[in-house]
């Protein structure tokens, strides 16, 4: 579903990700580890298109976001063609990002209704749904700064699905909260990964949690995948130097 091919990025002189290849197969959940400024924010920023690589494709669904094919040619995406493909790629960021101004439930609506072209009522039914999901019913009609961070994270993660995205993006989603309300999140997320077919694609420090709900582990340095394999494998026998100390560091 996901397709990496070659993929450079840089920040000046900073090589960022260097000709990196990797791939998700649908419906797989894959955690991104590795020490900070090994570039995994980097690759779900690429893949949200909020900037671009300087050499080498992804693809998403077979479909090119980097690029679009014009008279059989292969030219560099356009801004609609970007809109239509990005359809399929949801975010949750550290940050939350909720849209202060909008209640809990127009937060969720407004994509839905906006880009997608739901009635309010389709959006709204969805939304309630999603708040089921999420254990936020009674927080329906309230503004983000009503909530705590872990609420206002789970309403991020509705808000995300209420897109029905093929790949949902997670970056570091805990790291900004208070202790008491990272296990709400995660079981939020564990349930989401064990219900659903969605394909998840998540950079993690929360090492229990990458190992309950992975599929796969891609271990980073440096712009590169060093190590990859199941959680079984990755935190228990892992090959690499680089991996084994990374994980004594954080375990
Ligand atoms: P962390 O765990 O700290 O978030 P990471 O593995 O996600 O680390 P990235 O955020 O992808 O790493 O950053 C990789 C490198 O790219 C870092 O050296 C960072 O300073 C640099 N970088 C990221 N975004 C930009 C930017 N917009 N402009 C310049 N440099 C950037």
């Amino acid at each position: 579903l996901i397709r990496f091919d070659k993929v450079t990025k840089r920040f000046g002189s900073n090589t960022v990700l260097d000709e990196l290849d990797f791939s998700v197969d649908s419906g797989k959940h894959v955690t991104l580890i590795g020490p900070s400024g090994s570039g995994k924010t980097t690759i779900l920023r690429l893949l949200m298109t909020l900037m671009k690589p300087e050499e080498g494709t992804i693809k998403v669904g077979g479909r090119y976001l980097t690029h679009e094919e014009k008279n059989g040619k292969l030219v560099p995406a356009g801004e609609k063609y970007i809109r239509e493909v990005r359809k399929n790629i949801g975010m949750v960021f550290q940050q939350f990002n909720l849209f202060p101004n909008m209640k809990v439930l127009r937060n969720i609506t407004e994509a839905p209704v906006q880009v997608l072209g739901l009635s309010k009522d389709e959006a709204e039914e969805r939304a309630r749904g999603l708040l089921e999901l999420v254990g936020l019913t009674e927080h329906i009609d309230k503004y983000p700064n009503q909530l705590s961070g872990g609420q206002q994270q789970r309403v991020a993660i509705a808000r995300a699905l209420a897109m029905r995205p093929q790949v949902l993006l997670l970056d570091e989603v805990t790291s900004a909260l208070d202790p008491e309300l990272v296990a709400g999140v995660l079981d939020v997320l564990r349930d989401i990964a064990h219900t659903t077919d969605i394909t998840m694609l998540c950079v993690t420090h929360e090492m229990n949690f990458a190992r309950d709900i992975s599929d796969q582990v891609l271990m980073f340095d440096s712009g590169r995948v060093i190590e990859s394999g199941t959680p079984e494998k990755i935190f228990t026998e892992p090959e690499h130097e680089r991996t084994r100390e990374f994980l004594s560091a954080v375990l």
